[in-house]
């Protein structure tokens, strides 16, 4: 018996390239009712001891043991920074790699504000308009993600 399946540790792809979560991955791409006024996406800037530190992204992370991807992105958003808010989601945008890895990016939205808190993985969050993403230095999977699916 296995006590543990190693999903958390590196993944060589297809394609050649290396990925985190043998399993794959999943974020959650949090936005705020648009009813509210202009539409704000909540990001995080990744920690720089982490891989691809010091970018913007979602909150997110490697896939476990039978979690689909709307779990894997709520526990890795909750422990990246804290309780969320009752959200729904609209949409589970797969992404392939070309080399089998896939990474699930959850749209999800919520009306309720909330304050995140971070830990140690997570330098800073905050909210912003879609139209402010370009000028963060995004994380090069997330700038792809929004290159092929622009947000409102
Ligand atoms: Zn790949």
């Amino acid at each position: 018996m296995v006590a543990h399946q190693p999903f958390d540790r590196w993944l060589h792809c297809g394609a050649g390239h290396v990925h985190w979560g043998a399993a794959g991955a999943a974020g959650l791409l949090l936005g705020t009712d648009a009813r509210a006024g202009t539409r704000r996406y909540l990001l995080i800037q990744r920690s720089s001891w982490v891989h691809e530190g010091g970018t913007w992204s979602v909150p997110g992370g490697a896939r476990v043991s039978g979690e689909d991807a709307l779990r894997a992105a709520h526990r890795e958003a909750l422990e990246e920074i804290g309780p969320l808010p009752d959200y729904r989601v609209d949409q589970v945008v797969v992404e392939d790699c070309g080399g089998g890895w896939t990474f699930s990016t959850v749209l999800a939205v919520t009306s309720t504000a909330f304050t995140p808190v971070p830990n140690g993985e997570v330098s800073d969050v905050a909210w912003f308009g879609a139209g402010e993403m370009g000028a963060l230095e995004l994380h090069p999977g997330f700038a792809r993600f929004l290159e092929r699916h622009p947000l409102a």
